[in-house]
């Protein structure tokens, strides 16, 4: 008997690959919202590689950028100067702080770079800790998953690094009551992504920046899952009128080329000296035009105004699906950030999503994370809506 393509993958995977994941199916092609399996079969993609592929897959202005800088000039490391990488840099501080970025290849990585430049801020008055939420998600690295505010990313690898304390999400006092002489700073997310696209309650994120001035210390946001156009502005604090003292991007920057980035505002631009921390690909030529040419193309088509025009649109209509369902408690998020709220695990929902040709993702068990890209068209939209009605009722 022969096998199906996805089947061939699969052997390889069992044999090849450590089981970290438990993939469903192979994709082997993608364009706009959609992406193909290896058996030709069509999806729409609501989850664009978690908050990857926000301009959607393959744009061509951005396979562009990538195709010409990869045949120019690929990788020089950080001991000579690239064009790209000043040019980003330039371009991250007009959407942000206006300071200083430094430049590394994952979410996690960025965080890292976070949280030691709080420490090394911090040192001389030896401030260390780091004020993190519960049911927040910073990363899979030792520190980022002793940062991350639940257990189960943590079992099995104690000890876990020290100097995080956890407060609550939402709770100022809980916030206030974990700040102590050795606090550097507060780390928040806008918007709670894998903790289940929990938004931060306005009085709570200016409660907590407000704190932060008032005990001089740094207000940490990890902009990894909401930054990027994702909530319908560049930035997910930009939602609350705050600004941050530090910030860390990834996933959405360069549209599936990995890129990470850390973000500081003047007056914490220059606490990294040389010899302080460092990346060989952190920056490189074609990582950084690639992330160039997705802020291009998010600027030229307007898609921070389609990401919130959009994410009302489908929020509503959610909220109105939401209404007819005992099962589903109600609808959270921001922009194109999306959580349907259920009572009952959200798996075979998104299961049954997937079977129908619409990619979710369940997330903290009972909700189903919808993240399509910000450039998603409206008949893109009425299509996943129609499945997700199916999807719903079948249950
Ligand atoms: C995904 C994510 C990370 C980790 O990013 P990686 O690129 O997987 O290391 C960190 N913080 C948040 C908020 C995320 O969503």
């Amino acid at each position: 008997m022969t096998m199906t393509k996805t089947e061939e993958i699969r052997k390889l995977y069992d044999e090849y690959v450590m089981p970290t994941y438990a993939p469903g199916m192979a994709l082997v092609k993608g364009e706009g919202s959609r992406v193909w399996d290896a058996e030709g079969n069509e999806y729409l993609d609501f989850i664009c590689g978690i908050a990857v592929t926000n301009v959607g897959h393959c744009h061509p202005k951005v396979v562009e950028a990538v195709r010409q800088q990869l045949a120019t000039l690929s990788h020089v490391s950080n001991l000579y100067y690239n064009e790209p990488q000043a040019k980003l840099a330039e371009k991250l501080a007009g959407i942000g702080l206006g300071g200083k970025s430094f430049f590394c290849n994952s979410g996690a990585e960025a965080n890292e770079a976070l949280i030691k430049l709080a420490r090394l801020w911090g040192n001389p008055e030896g401030k260390y800790e780091i004020v993190t939420m519960k049911s927040s998600f910073h990363g899979r690295t030792l520190a980022t998953a002793a940062a991350t505010g639940q257990t189960k990313i943590q079992v099995g690898f104690e000890p876990m690094p020290e100097g995080f304390r956890y407060a609550e999400f939402n709770d100022l006092d809980s916030v206030e009551a974990a700040i102590t002489p050795k606090t550097a700073g507060v780390l928040i997310e806008a918007v709670q992504g894998e903790g289940g696209i929990i938004p931060a309650d306005p009085v709570f994120i200016r409660g907590v920046r407000e704190l932060c001035s008032r005990n001089q210390i740094m207000l940490l946001c990890d902009e990894v899952q909401c930054g990027m156009g994702r909530t319908g502005k560049w930035l997910g604090f930009q939602n609350y009128d705050i600004s941050p003292d530090s910030y860390s991007m990834a996933k959405g920057l360069g549209s599936g080329y990995p890129i990470g980035a850390l973000c500081a505002s003047p007056s914490f631009s220059d606490v990294f000296q040389p010899g302080k921390h460092a990346s060989t690909f952190g920056g490189g030529p074609v990582a950084c035009a690639s992330a160039l040419a997705t802020m291009e193309v998010i600027e030229e088509e307007g898609l921070l105004d389609k990401a919130a025009l959009s994410g009302a649109r489908l929020k509503k209509e959610l909220e109105c699906m939401a209404a007819g369902h005992d099962h589903v408690l109600g609808v959270r998020g921001t922009g194109l950030m999306l959580g349907i709220v259920l009572d009952r695990p959200a798996k075979p929902f998104t299961q049954r999503m997937m079977e129908q040709g619409l990619i979710t993702l369940a997330t903290a068990e009972k909700v189903i994370r919808l993240l399509p890209p910000l450039n998603v068209l409206d008949r893109e939209i009425d299509k996943a809506l129609e499945i997700i009605r199916n999807c719903l009722e079948e249950n």
